[in-house]
């Protein structure tokens, strides 16, 4: 089932197999059939994560680079919708020469493709393959197919894990598991079977249940993995370590590499144990949290994920509280307790209208108050419009996005978007992915990136800072503190006066890791252990 922890096992095998000093990439696919999540509501699909090359994908692909320490990008991703796309386009352009194409074996076939291709361009040794969906539903079958055909081919080369999930039913206290057997008939029924099923519960797994799945998956014992939910995510490469995972899977791969030595991944959870006394407390003043009765912070998984990494590298304990931006227009009480309460307030990316007048509160509260702040894409054109209401005086500036007709349009859509939005172009055309960025001599920005003139960051976004305000605003002390090389998009702003009151037009979570925190969150972590 989703979120079952497929992407952090995934992750977590391939984080194993790096410390074995093999090359290693990962694959990620995911069964619908828009080309990419781009054009998805965030409380659907969760967070769209953003690669360098520009790549919009899932949130997995930000857990490959995490646990993996590199840049992945669009070989790494791919979707029914995006397979079947090329096969047609292929298809209209003559290149299957006549044939007819068919969904099997063309579609595995161009499956299969694609993962060559992203190994080779990795040159890896190891590709993990995550085939996202749950085993038995019409959805992923042409993908496990493409499993099935390469294994065939290759049966040395490929093999499969099942990641289950075994419920302790609160009336029974009891661990049960048949849902793993009849996952494993599933997969056999596809003409695939396992040759290693990791067990996700709540608990670890018994010897007895071991045994027990062993006889009725085929499925040796020791491959029978015990996964149980971990203090944090970054626990788990340890756990499989532990259960020899890696041991277990270069055997049947019949790769020779000396056995993993976890030094760096023990050092980092050594820091998360030293950070539990003090904490730090960060508000994320958001919009995509619910689904039905349940609250899910899925849409700002890398947000969360960057504040983390800045914690733990200053020995604190990060408590993160999220903050609904409705509320906050019905109740502006709500908001000054809140927000009096915290030591530091992030306003991520987002789109349209609904919540936004309660984050321009939210950030005016913050810079009055001087509560540490961090504004991120929307957060950035967000704080840009406070500021031109409030201290400009420009009582009904807004962005375009939400405003088309506004007499002081400070957010507007760049150039190159508006012939896309006439013909409704919308899939995969904003700005996306790394883009340079010249910072500001002396600028808070340039400390906290160590002082250098030039960094790169992802982008994702259609709107911009208007230039025709660019001089109003730094008059009257915003400063632009970082800009596109040719000098014409905003890409920070900064308040000198305040204690932290910095936002980029850019994503800096995305290139947030565990062994190295971005130099934004952590000057903004740092700030706000400074009030705490
Ligand atoms: N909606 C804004 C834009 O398109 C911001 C996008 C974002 O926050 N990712 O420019």
């Amino acid at each position: 089932m989703s979120g079952v922890g497929k992407g952090v096992t995934t992750a977590s095998i391939c984080a194993i197999l790096k410390a074995r000093g093999l090359r290693v990439t990962a694959v990620k696919i995911d069964p619908y059939v828009n080309v990419d999540p781009g054009t998805m509501n965030p409380v659907e699909h969760g967070e769209v994560f953003v690669t360098a090359d520009g790549q919009e994908s899932d949130q997995d692909l930000g857990n490959y680079e995490r646990f993996l320490d590199t840049d992945l990008g669009r070989a790494n991703y791919m979707t029914t919708g995006s397979v079947y796309l090329s096969v047609i386009q292929r298809e209209r352009a003559m290149g299957y020469a006549g044939k007819t194409v068919e969904v099997v074996p063309h579609i595995p076939l161009e499956v299969i493709s694609r993962i060559t291709a992203a190994a080779d361009a990795a040159n890896a040794d190891v590709t993990m393959i995550e085939v996202g969906g749950t085993v038995g539903e019409y959805q992923n079958i042409l993908f496990l197919e493409a499993c099935r055909m390469m294994r065939l081919e290759r049966p040395r080369d490929v093999a499969v894990i099942l990641v289950s999930y075994l419920p302790v039913p609160g009336t029974l206290g009891e661990m049960k598991t048949k849902p793993t057997q009849y996952a494993c008939r599933s997969l056999n029924s596809v003409g695939l079977q396992p040759d290693m099923i990791i067990c996700r519960s709540t608990h670890l797994l018994d010897e007895s249940r071991k045994k027990k799945l062993s006889a009725n998956c085929n499925v040796s014992s020791e491959d029978v993995v015990s996964a149980p939910d971990a203090a944090t995510i970054y626990n788990v490469p340890l756990r499989l370590h532990a259960e020899r995972v890696g041991d277990r899977l270069c055997g049947k791969l019949g790769i020779r590499a000396p056995r993993e030595r976890m030094r760096e991944w023990n050092h980092l959870i050594e820091r998360l144990g030293r950070s539990t006394q003090r904490p730090v407390k960060i508000g994320i003043v958001g919009k995509y949290f619910s689904t039905g009765d349940f609250t899910l912070s899925d849409a700002y998984l890398s947000v969360i994920e960057a504040v983390k990494h800045a914690a733990w590298s200053i020995g604190r304990r990060p408590e993160i509280a999220w903050l609904n931006s409705e509320a906050y227009e019905r109740s502006p009480a709500l908001m000054r307790k809140e927000l009096a309460s915290l030591d530091g307030v992030i306003i991520p990316g987002g789109f349209g209208a609904r919540g936004i007048e309660g984050k321009i509160g939210a950030i005016r509260f913050a810079r009055e108050k001087n509560i540490p702040f961090l504004g991120i894409c929307y957060g950035l054109q967000l704080a840009v419009i406070e500021y031109a209401r409030h201290v400009l005086g420009h009582e009904r500036a807004h962005t375009t996005e939400v405003a088309p007709k506004t007499p002081h349009p400070i957010i507007h859509l760049m150039n190159e978007q508006e012939e896309r939005m006439k013909n409704s172009d919308y899939g995969g055309t904003m700005r996306l992915g790394d883009y340079p960025c010249v910072l500001a001599p002396r600028s808070v920005a340039q400390r906290l990136y160590g002082g250098v003139a030039l960094i790169r960051e992802r982008h994702r976004h259609r709107f911009e800072v208007n230039p025709a305000y660019s001089d109003e605003l730094e008059r009257s002390g915003l400063r632009i503190s970082g800009r596109s090389p040719d000098g014409s998009l905003a890409e920070m702003i900064e308040l000198p006066k305040h204690p932290f009151f910095i936002a980029s037009q850019f994503h800096p979570e995305f290139t947030s890791r565990p062994f190295r925190p971005n130099p934004l969150f952590l000057g903004f972590v740092r700030a706000a252990a400074k009030r705490h």
